[in-house]
């Protein structure tokens, strides 16, 4: 029996409170906070029990502590914005609470994101004697856990990791974000960069692609970005030589991306428009569907998964594990589209684990440091099932 603190009342977060308060033997009682409480209002309505809701600020550090102690959480679930990560962590080494997210900490100036500014509180969280799990979404997530899964049972060592991430969804808008506008578009615009032989190597943005024949789905041009994952697998899996990361998108959504970019909509320096500051992909973001609104039409399905290469028993070995996932399945389960989904079920998941000690530790730690079992078993049961195939 714990209580859990949920922050943001996004797409993610709509998903994460459904699938607590699917498991009340874990999560008895369940609260829901964010900056703008009618959309926590609108999540407590599609549930049958009972979610307190509240407002917050999360940027402010002082108004998130009183607000722990006023809810007094075993853990406390961030699916705020990444630009949340330390006010939110901050609080929770203040109030001595338990921490768990799913995108690592990005400061609002500079389109970058590295663990570094989190890693660098495990001491902090150590001798408070409390717990931190970074990145427990899909990917990073399940992707990290599906390594450590491979790593436990199929290799001896992994040697190659290659991370690809396809959504062959149709939402009928010409175009839009599956999730937070701003963060996703900031992700993809920034140059490649994929891990070889212990060093990092950087590409054009959105330069190396090739086509992948999906399970599920069918052939897709998948495109090579950088994506935080790589960061923690280069330290948490020993040996590994070449990592990458891939996801798929439409020319309809290239060609959008590449107007925007040109005419300077996905700048994030301010501008100076009629006598005041705008920052361009703030004011593109207010424009676009938000992702939480995007489930109602979603059609087609999702595939993530991971493609490893590495030996066993003396011999080269490549393994692919996978899972696939049907938008409007989703949308009738928890009235939200699939990256939302596989976002959110993750995030439960972990911190089901935490909560109930399955998962345990002092400071700050990615998911693939934890033993993947009790998880990979779970994921199932929470609607993510997952395949694995010994290509030749
Ligand atoms: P949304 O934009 O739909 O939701 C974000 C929510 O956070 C909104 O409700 C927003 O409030 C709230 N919020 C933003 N700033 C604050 C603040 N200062 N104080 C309180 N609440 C705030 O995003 P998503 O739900 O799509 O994404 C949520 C998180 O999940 C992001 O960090 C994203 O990067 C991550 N993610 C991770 C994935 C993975 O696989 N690991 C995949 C997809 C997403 P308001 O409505 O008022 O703006």
């Amino acid at each position: 029996m714990s209580r859990v603190l949920i922050i943001g009342a996004g797409g993610v977060g709509g998903v994460v409170t459904h699938k607590c308060a699917q498991a009340p033997e874990v999560f008895s009682d369940i609260v829901l906070a964010s900056r703008t409480v009618e959309k926590c209002r609108k999540i407590r309505d599609q549930i049958s029990r009972p979610v307190e809701i509240a407002r917050v600020d999360a940027d402010n550090t002082l108004e998130l502590v009183a607000l722990i102690r006023k809810v007094s959480p075993d853990i406390v679930i961030n699916v705020a914005l990444p630009y949340q990560d330390l006010t939110i962590m901050d609080a929770c080494l203040e109030t001595g609470v338990a921490y768990l997210d799913t995108a690592n900490y990005e400061p609002r100036d500079e389109a970058k994101f590295c663990y570094k500014w989190q890693w660098d509180y495990h001491e902090r969280f150590k001798e408070r004697g409390i717990m931190a799990i970074l990145g427990c979404g899909f990917d990073p997530g399940v992707t990290n856990i599906f390594c450590a899964h491979a790593l436990k049972h199929h290799f001896d060592t992994i040697q190659a990791i290659d991370i690809m991430d396809c959504n062959a969804g149709e939402h009928g808008h010409p175009f839009a974000t599956n999730f937070n506008p701003e963060i996703n578009i900031r992700e993809i615009t920034q140059r490649g960069k994929y891990y070889e032989d212990g060093r990092w190597v950087e590409t054009e943005p959105l330069s190396v692609h090739k086509t992948f024949d999906f399970p599920e789905i069918g052939p897709r041009e998948m495109y090579l970005l950088y994506h935080e994952e790589l960061e923690s697998l280069a330290r948490n899996i020993p040996g590994v030589r070449r990592m990458r990361f891939w996801m798929t998108f439409s020319q309809e959504y290239l060609t959008h991306l590449r107007v925007l970019q040109n005419v300077g909509m996905t700048r994030i320096d301010p501008v100076h428009f009629q006598g005041c500051e705008i920052i361009p992909l703030q004011f593109l973001k207010a424009l676009l569907p938000e992702p939480s609104s995007l489930g109602i039409q979603y059609r087609g399905k999702t595939n993530i998964g991971c493609m490893i290469e590495g030996i066993k028993n003396g011999r080269p070995q490549k393994y692919y594990i996978y899972n696939v996932c049907d938008h409007a399945e989703c949308y009738r389960e928890v009235k939200a589209q699939a990256i939302s989904y596989t976002t959110g079920v993750p995030a439960m998941i972990g911190a089901m684990l935490m909560v109930t000690g399955i998962w345990k530790g002092e400071g700050v730690f990615n998911v693939e440091e934890m033993d993947p079992d009790p998880f990979m078993a779970k994921l199932g049961q929470y609607g993510l099932p997952w395949t694995e195939t010994f290509p030749q």
